[in-house]
């Protein structure tokens, strides 16, 4: 998703009370907790869009700490938008790519990680970029806490077969994996839809959707880096 750029939005970011703006900072992996000043879970839906999500998430659960990551101003100025309507104290926003992950969440800080309707980049030669990529899930493993898992959505069939391919050589373990979400009546409880989930399952589209957690070699590699 990328909306056409909206003047005064990276601005309007700048100036936001709701984006954690040091988040790149040496000293910022490890704060979390202070910043939401306590010690609850923390939630992270990374490429989250224009926020329904994350943001109906936080006010249906506000003993957890969520925190959106959005690559582009244009489109995470529209979560802004929904936190200025409604607040929610356990909800921050960070404007970056993802593939700088690991330097800002330290390792272990992270309980639980959505990924929803992912950019497929349909290239083989795109294949690192997609966020559902042994890659990524490498940077994952070093930010998760060794019970944490991964929730992945999407309506799309060539990237959902390529993120189950990506599991075993990453060492990661499917707990669930469906190929019809909206009709797994155990699956949908308490179930958020997305912008685009509600795009395409009016389409008729099938939604896929996987829960992970990281293997051995996920944990192996976070021993090996932080110990
Ligand atoms: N999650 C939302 C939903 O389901 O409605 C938005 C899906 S949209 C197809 C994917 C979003 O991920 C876009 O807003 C895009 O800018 C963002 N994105 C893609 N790659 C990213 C990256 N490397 N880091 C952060 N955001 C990224």
């Amino acid at each position: 998703m990328r909306l056409r750029n909206i003047t005064g939005s990276r601005e309007a970011i700048a100036e936001s009370p709701y984006v954690v703006q040091e988040a790149l900072q040496p000293e910022c992996p490890g704060t979390w907790s202070k910043m939401f000043g306590n010690e609850n879970p923390i939630h992270i839906e990374i490429g989250m869009g224009k926020g329904k999500f994350i943001h109906t998430m936080a006010r249906e659960h506000p003993g957890i700490n969520y925190v959106g990551i959005e690559k582009y101003s244009s489109v995470l100025l529209r979560a802004l938008q929904k936190m200025e309507k409604e607040e929610l104290p356990n909800l921050k926003f960070l404007r970056m790519d993802a593939e700088d992950i690991v330097k800002v969440f330290g390792p272990g800080e992270v309980d639980r990680i959505y990924l929803n309707f992912s950019d497929p980049w349909p290239k083989d030669r795109h294949a690192k970029r997609r966020l559902p990529s042994r890659q990524f899930l490498e940077r994952y493993g070093q930010i998760l806490k060794q019970d944490g898992q991964l929730e992945f959505k999407t309506d799309n069939r060539e990237l959902f077969d390529f993120a189950v391919e990506e599991l075993e050589p990453a060492g990661w373990t499917a707990q669930v994996i469906t190929y019809d979400l909206h009709h797994d009546e155990d699956l949908m409880q308490g179930n958020v839809m997305t912008e685009y989930e509600e795009k395409f399952s009016a389409l008729g589209n099938p939604i896929y959707k996987y829960v992970i957690s990281a293997g051995n070699q996920a944990r192996s590699k976070r021993a090996f880096d932080f110990t």
